[in-house]
Formats: C-alpha cells, sequence, structure tokens
C-alpha cells in the first residue's frame, strides 16, 4: 500500500498569508482524504512523499507515525 505525507496548517483569522505555516505531517493512505490518524485535511494541503518522513523541520503525528510504521516493512 502507498502512502503520502500531507500537511496539517495552523489555523489562521481570515484568508491571508498564503502559503500557511504547516503545523504537523500527517500520513495519509493513497487515494484517501483523511490522515491515517482520522483528522481530516485540506484537499488542497500540500503534500510530500512518504520518503520525506522524518525529515522535514515540521513535526510529525505520532499516531500517524506508529500506524504508518505498522504498514511498512
Ligand atoms: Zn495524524
Amino acid at each position: 500500500m502507498r502512502h503520502e505525507m500531507r500537511a496539517e496548517y495552523q489555523e489562521t483569522e481570515g484568508e491571508q498569508a498564503q502559503p500557511w505555516p504547516v503545523k504537523t505531517w500527517h500520513m495519509v493512505r493513497d487515494g484517501e482524504r483523511s490522515a491515517m490518524c482520522g483528522r481530516e485535511l485540506r484537499p488542497d494541503a500540500r503534500a510530500l512523499s512518504e520518503e520525506d518522513w522524518g525529515r522535514t523541520p515540521e513535526p510529525f503525528c505520532h499516531s500517524c507515525g506508529a500506524l504508518y510504521l505498522r504498514e511498512v516493512p
């Protein structure tokens, strides 16, 4: 099964300041809208390859990390 990383953004007031700062990275199963931990993510959220897990300056969702590590060999 393939996965990709998707960004959860920090909450901002109104529609100013794009792109929004990334708050946390989540892992999403290929073709699904919500993260493995159950969080709904914006459809236009930035996506990264799963190979970047652990390599970005922003933190990762611990729940997604635990589930992801169980699904990949
Ligand atoms: Zn998550």
